[in-house]
């Protein structure tokens, strides 16, 4: 990960096998929308967000029934973190613990009485197990909106430093913290101010983001911008549509940052114009449809799909391969050099060889 030097030092959390913050990599996570009481499609759910490259599953657990499921999924064969999404119960976060959780997602400000605050510190400290405190600007606490009379950057970095105060004062600190917002500016601003005032990691997501086109941007706009100043050392890209598009946005998000070392295939293609004479966009959606299982073994692969010949090759000389496109055929390129003309049919298996072959060279 080459940036990850410029990154802000905070603590190192461990969950399950996995670290946030530190050196660490920065995580991708998502949530299932099964209901969780339905553990068959739960379980299936969590398998495909793993498959697609999830880092950390959260699933919420509404009630004590819905803890069975824990067990369940740890008898399935999952790798990943599982993380249990919480709202006010503490015994439902103590049943979780016990059954085994990875994680809790609960802002102790809400549990209620402080000796419930304490019981759950102390199970979770006996298992090493982090809480999430996920401060959301759907659900500030009425004494702070007061305060500030709206859902403002200070006023949602302040209900964080209330639940991280709460979790202190038990000597908890193995802490992940988050502030989310679906207003862009504010969870921006409010998340520069966690990020001065303690070095807790921090979880980035803009909530209600929207679908897979608005939330993408907003989502884009709000965590992209934090990982350039070197905030963040988890994500989420909340989207209303299959959470493992999620994985996919959060991966490709990552990436153009050069903060995702896993190894992907990066695809770049024009916008197409006057001169275009292929259906550059009907192939660039079935290339990436062709590369979304490919396993690249960490290599970053940057693959160009261009409409012509006269700009394609020049403008994609830092691509790894492309195809500038002609009419009813297309030029291979490497590196900007043109190896050989190919016919239009025979793009995409030709482009996944090449990569077959970037994949497999030593
Ligand atoms: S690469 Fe060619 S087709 Fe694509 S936008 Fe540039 S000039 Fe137009």
């Amino acid at each position: 990960m080459k940036y990850n030097e410029l990154r802000r030092k905070s603590k190192c959390v461990k969950i399950k096998d996995r670290e946030i913050g530190a050196n660490s990599d920065i995580l991708i996570q998502s949530m299932t929308n099964t209901d969780t009481q339905d553990y068959m499609a739960t379980i299936a759910q969590i398998k495909a967000l793993e498959h697609a490259g999830c880092d950390i599953v959260r699933i919420t657990v509404p009630n004590l029934e819905s803890v069975k499921t824990i067990s369940k999924i740890k008898e399935a064969d999952i790798k990943i973190p599982v993380v249990a999404d919480i709202h006010f119960d503490y015994k439902i976060a103590l049943e979780c613990v016990r059954a085994g959780i990875d994680k809790i997602r609960i802002n102790p400000g809400n549990i209620g009485d402080e000796w419930k605050i304490k019981e759950v510190v102390s199970a979770c400290k006996s298992q090493q197990i982090p809480i999430r405190i996920g401060v959301n600007g759907g659900s500030l606490e009425k004494h702070i909106l007061q305060k500030y009379g709206a859902p403002t950057a200070e006023a949602l970095a302040e209900s964080a430093f209330y639940h991280i105060s709460l979790l202190e004062k038990f000597g908890f600190d193995n802490i992940v913290v988050s502030v989310k917002s679906s207003d862009v500016r504010n969870m921006i601003l409010a998340n520069r101010i966690i990020a001065k005032q303690c070095d807790y990691p921090i979880h980035l997501g803009v909530t209600e983001a929207g679908d897979d086109y608005s939330g993408l941007i907003k989502s884009s706009a709000g965590i992209g911008s934090l990982l350039c100043d070197g905030i963040g050392d988890t994500i989420r890209v909340s989207l209303t549509a299959d959470p493992v598009k999620e994985i996919y946005a959060g991966k490709e998000l990552l990436s153009s940052l050069g903060f995702f070392n896993k190894g992907s295939i990066r695809v770049v293609s024009c916008p197409t114009c006057g001169r275009t004479k292929i259906d550059l966009i009907s192939l660039s959606n079935s290339f990436k449809d062709a590369i979304s299982d490919i396993d690249t073994k960490g290599k970053e692969i940057k693959v160009a799909l261009m409409g012509c010949v006269v700009n394609g090759p020049g403008e994609a000389r830092e691509c790894d391969i492309g195809i500038a496109g002609g009419k009813g055929e297309a030029v291979l390129f490497k590196k900007g050099e043109i190896i050989r003309k190919i016919k239009e049919e025979e793009i995409i298996s030709t482009l996944l060889m090449e990569i077959n072959q970037l994949i497999n060279e030593i």
